[in-house]
C-alpha cells in the first residue's frame, strides 16, 4: 500500500481547501487502490482562483516584467523540475499508469525543454516591429506593432499526459506574461499541483499560476462561461471541446483546442516490412494507445497484410506489460476504469462488425496484474474504413489493419475521417512518401517513424481535431494579443480621407 497523499488547491501561491471541504479519490490503475485525495472543487473555488489570477495580472507583478526577467524565473522552474524529476515522474506514473521508464525521461525532459524552447523563441521574436512599408502615400507616421499578454488564461487538461499537456499551456502563457488557472483531469490532478508549487519555489509571483481540481462536469461550464477568463487552452475530447467553444463564444474568449484523433498509418508497397511493423506497433501501443495522435488505422497493400500482421503480433507480444512503477515495464495499465470499459467495448464492437481479431483485446485476469486495469493490446485485420471501431476514437490499444488495392484509395480512406491530428507514412522512397504527406489532411505527418515530440514544432489538428496550434512560435502567438500603435507625425489628421477628403 502506497502512502496516501493529500492535496489542496494551489491558489494565490498557497495551498487552499475547497470551500465545500469535499474531496475526490485518485486511484493507482495498477491495483485500483486510492493513492491520493484532492479537493472536489466548486464554482466558488474557481472564482477565487480566477480572481487571484486577475489581481496578479492587473498588478503587473508578472505581466509587467521584461521577457528576460520572466525567462530567469521560468528557467529556474525548469531546473527545479529536473532536480525533482524522480518525485514528479513517480507521481505521474502512479496516477496515470504511464510507464516510469518514459515519465522519468520523456515527460520530465519535455517540461524542461518546453520552457526552454518557448523562452528562446520568444527572445528571438522582435519585441517591437517597426512598420517598414508606407501604404498609399508617404505620410510621416510612426507605426509599430507588438505582442502583449491576453490576461487571464485557463488550461484544462486530460488524463493521458497530465504534465506534458499542462506545460503546453503554462509555458507559452507565462512566457508571454499572462496569468493562468489550471484545471487538470480529475483522475490525474497530482502532478499539476506539484508543478505549480515548483514554479512558486522558483520565484513565480503569487496568483500567476493557480490550480483548481474538481469534476469538469460540475465546474467546467462555469469556467468556460466565466467573464473573468480571457483565453482557454483545452486538451481533451472533441465533445467537451465543442461544449467549451459554445460557452466561450458568449464572451468571445480566445481558444486553443487540442481534441480527438483517429490517425492513419499508410504503408506503401515499397515499404521496409520491419519498419512498417515497428511503426504500426509504436503508433498504437505507446502509452497503451492513450495518445491523441495514436495511429490506429493501418492501411497496407492487400498482398502485404499477412506478413505485416505476423510481424506486428510478434512485436506486440514482446512488450512487457506490468506495474508502471517497475522500470522494466513498457506497457502499464489502462489509465482509469471508464477508459478500460471503452477499450473492451470497442473490441466487442470490432468483433461484431466482422473484423478479424488476431491478437489480444482481453483484460488480464491472472497473476499480479489481475488487480489492475491491464489489457493485452488488440490487433484486428481485414477491417474496412466504415467499421465503427475504425472510424471512432477509442483512445486505447486497438489496432485496425485495413488492406487496400490502390494507393489513391488508401489516401482517400486515410482522409475519410472527421479528425486530422496526425498520420504515418512508411516507404523506402522519400519522394513518394513526401507526395503522400502533401495529400494527407492532418497537422503532423511522421515518415518511417511515429510519436516524435518536438517543442519547436507546431502541434495541433485539422478539421474536428482542434483549433490553433501548441508548440513553436504559434503557441506564443496564441497566448498574446497583437497591437498596432500609430502616431501621426504631421499636422494633418485625416491622411487617408476617411471623411472623404478635406474637412
Ligand atoms: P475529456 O473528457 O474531454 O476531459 C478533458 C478535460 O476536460 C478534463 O480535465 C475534464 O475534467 C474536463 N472536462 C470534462 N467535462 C468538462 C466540461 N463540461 N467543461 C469543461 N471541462 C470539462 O477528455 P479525456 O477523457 O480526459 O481525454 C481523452 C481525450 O482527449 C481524447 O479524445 C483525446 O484524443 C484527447 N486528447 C487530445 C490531445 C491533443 O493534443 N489533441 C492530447 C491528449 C488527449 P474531468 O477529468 O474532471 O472530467
Amino acid at each position: 500500500m502506497e502512502e496516501l497523499l493529500t492535496y489542496k488547491h494551489f491558489i494565490d501561491g498557497t495551498w487552499v481547501s475547497s470551500e465545500s471541504h469535499e474531496m475526490m479519490n485518485v486511484i493507482n490503475p495498477a491495483n485500483r487502490e486510492v493513492v491520493a485525495r484532492v479537493p472536489k472543487g466548486t464554482t466558488g473555488d474557481v472564482d477565487r482562483a480566477i480572481a487571484s489570477a486577475r489581481t496578479a495580472f492587473n498588478s503587473g507583478v508578472w505581466s509587467g516584467k521584461t521577457l528576460e526577467e520572466r525567462t530567469k524565473v521560468l528557467m529556474k522552474a525548469a531546473d527545479l523540475v529536473l532536480e525533482r524529476k524522480d518525485r514528479l515522474a513517480y507521481l505521474e506514473s502512479l496516477t496515470s499508469g504511464a510507464a516510469i521508464r518514459r515519465t522519468s525521461n520523456l515527460d520530465v525532459n519535455a517540461v524542461y525543454s518546453y520552457l526552454d524552447v518557448s523562452t528562446r523563441i520568444a527572445m528571438k521574436m522582435p519585441k517591437v516591429e517597426r512598420a517598414d512599408i508606407i501604404p498609399q502615400s508617404a505620410i510621416p507616421m510612426n507605426s509599430y506593432f507588438m505582442n502583449e499578454p491576453i490576461g487571464v488564461c485557463v488550461g484544462i487538461t486530460p488524463w493521458n499526459f497530465p504534465l506534458v499537456s499542462a506545460i503546453f499551456k503554462i509555458a507559452p502563457a507565462l512566457t508571454m506574461g499572462n496569468s493562468i488557472v489550471m484545471k487538470p483531469a480529475s483522475t490525474t490532478p497530482v502532478s499539476t499541483l506539484v508543478l505549480a508549487k515548483i514554479f512558486s519555489d522558483a520565484g513565480l509571483p503569487d496568483g500567476v499560476l493557480n490550480v483548481v481540481t474538481g469534476p469538469g462536469g460540475s465546474i467546467g461550464d462555469h469556467i468556460a462561461a466565466h467573464p473573468g477568463v480571457d483565453k482557454i487552452g483545452f486538451t481533451g475530447s472533441t465533445e467537451v471541446g465543442t461544449r467549451i467553444s459554445e460557452l466561450a463564444a458568449k464572451t468571445v474568449k480566445k481558444l486553443t483546442l487540442e481534441l480527438g484523433g483517429k490517425s492513419p498509418v499508410i504503408i506503401l508497397d515499397d515499404a521496409d516490412m520491419e519498419t512498417a511493423a515497428n511503426m504500426s506497433m509504436l503508433a498504437f501501443c505507446a502509452h497503451q494507445g492513450q495518445i491523441c495522435i495514436s495511429g490506429t488505422r493501418v492501411f497496407v497493400p492487400r498482398h502485404m497484410q499477412d506478413e505485416l500482421v505476423g510481424r506486428l503480433i510478434k512485436k506486440v507480444k514482446a512488450l512487457k506489460i506490468g506495474d508502471q512503477l517497475d522500470p522494466a515495464t513498457i506497457l502499464g495499465p489502462i489509465s482509469n476504469e471508464a477508459q478500460l470499459r471503452t477499450v473492451l467495448d470497442y473490441v466487442d464492437i470490432g468483433k461484431k462488425e466482422g473484423a478479424e481479431l488476431v491478437y489480444g483485446g482481453t483484460l488480464i485476469k491472472e497473476g499480479a496484474l489481475a488487480k489492475g486495469l491491464f489489457v493485452k493490446p488488440a490487433v484486428f485485420m481485414n477491417c474496412n474504413n466504415n467499421m465503427r471501431q475504425v472510424r471512432e476514437e477509442i483512445f486505447g490499444p486497438v489496432q485496425c489493419v485495413i488492406p487496400y488495392d490502390d494507393l489513391d484509395e488508401a489516401i482517400t480512406m486515410g482522409n475519410d475521417t472527421v479528425y486530422g491530428l496526425a498520420a504515418g507514412i512508411c516507404s523506402t522512397n522519400s519522394e513518394r512518401a513526401h507526395k503522400v504527406a502533401s495529400q494527407i489532411r492532418a497537422g503532423t505527418i511522421f515518415i518511417n517513424t511515429y510519436h516524435i515530440f518536438r517543442p519547436d514544432a507546431p502541434f495541433g489538428g485539422y478539421k474536428q481535431s482542434g483549433l490553433g496550434r501548441e508548440g513553436s512560435y504559434h503557441s506564443l502567438m496564441a497566448y498574446s494579443e497583437a497591437k498596432h500603435v500609430c502616431e501621426n507625425l504631421s499636422s494633418r489628421v485625416d491622411h487617408f480621407g476617411m471623411l472623404g477628403g478635406d474637412f
